[in-house]
């Protein structure tokens, strides 16, 4: 299985509007980041781990391939603010895409962009609802979707085999963390050195990874505290930061 990271970046994408690089070193191209999404590809299947509003570049750098199926974490802007690319894709193409979230966050999606939904997309885009700690399958790809929690939305995290993608998350129940037992490569979003009500931060992550001991740990949804070098130079054995473009094979 082939990880593509499309995007490691914070929710403001960096160099961000609020303050640029902010700590991170703005001649370092790694500390470019745009929002955080990734894409699987296995056996010719290709899933795509959320649509931000960077996701259009995102695509183009990848060659524009065949989009499969779609998986959402949560509502939040840096994770759908770009699903009408889709939209205008799947109907250009006249490819059926499946797309998975939760019940509340694919009402969401249809509610905040009906027009992707109607007559002749409603024919190609078709929703599935998940729910938490019941695989579901993608072609050959069996999928757990773990609930984390985040922010007032909450969010998903997904296992693939001995693979996990966890972003955009606080705090995991006892549930999930019996789930994630036994992963070898986990993609962790870690925004941040500083303590946050929203997010892990990096000395919560370490402890995380700790526990968990996978074989090996990518940090993603890197913030303007956490620059690429210093992680790079400083993480201990097993854990390295992302950067956009990375290629993970699991
Ligand atoms: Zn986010």
């Amino acid at each position: 299985m082939k990880i593509t990271i499309l995007g490691c970046g914070p929710s403001w994408g960096m160099p961000s509007l609020i303050n640029g690089f902010g700590d991170a070193d703005p001649l370092e191209p790694r500390n470019i980041r745009t929002r955080s999404s990734i894409l699987i590809e296995d056996q010719g299947v290709r899933i795509l781990i959320d649509t931000g509003p960077d996701i259009r570049e995102q695509l183009l750098r990848v060659g524009t391939p065949k989009i499969h199926a779609l998986c959402y974490t949560h509502p939040h802007y840096d994770h759908m603010g770009g699903a009408e690319e889709f939209g205008m894709l799947t109907r250009e193409r006249h490819e059926i895409l499946h797309v998975y979230g939760r019940q509340k966050d694919i009402l969401f999606l249809k509610s905040r962009m009906p027009y992707i939904f109607k007559a002749p997309e409603e024919q190609l885009i078709k929703t599935h609802y998940i729910r938490p700690y019941h695989k579901f399958q993608i072609a050959h790809l069996e999928i757990l979707p773990i609930p984390q929690h985040h922010a007032a939305s909450g969010s998903v995290g997904y296992r693939i085999g001995n693979f996990a993608y966890c972003t955009d998350v606080k705090s995991i129940d006892p549930e999930g963390w019996q789930c994630l037992k036994g992963i070898k490569t986990w993609i962790l979003g870690c925004v941040t050195l500083e303590e946050s009500s929203r997010w892990v931060h990096l000395a919560e992550a370490l402890q995380w990874i700790k526990n968990l001991h996978p074989d090996r740990t990518f940090l993603t949804h890197l913030g303007p505290t956490m620059d690429y070098k210093t992680l790079k130079t400083t993480l201990p054995k097993g854990v390295c930061p992302c950067h956009d473009n990375l290629v993970i094979q699991v």
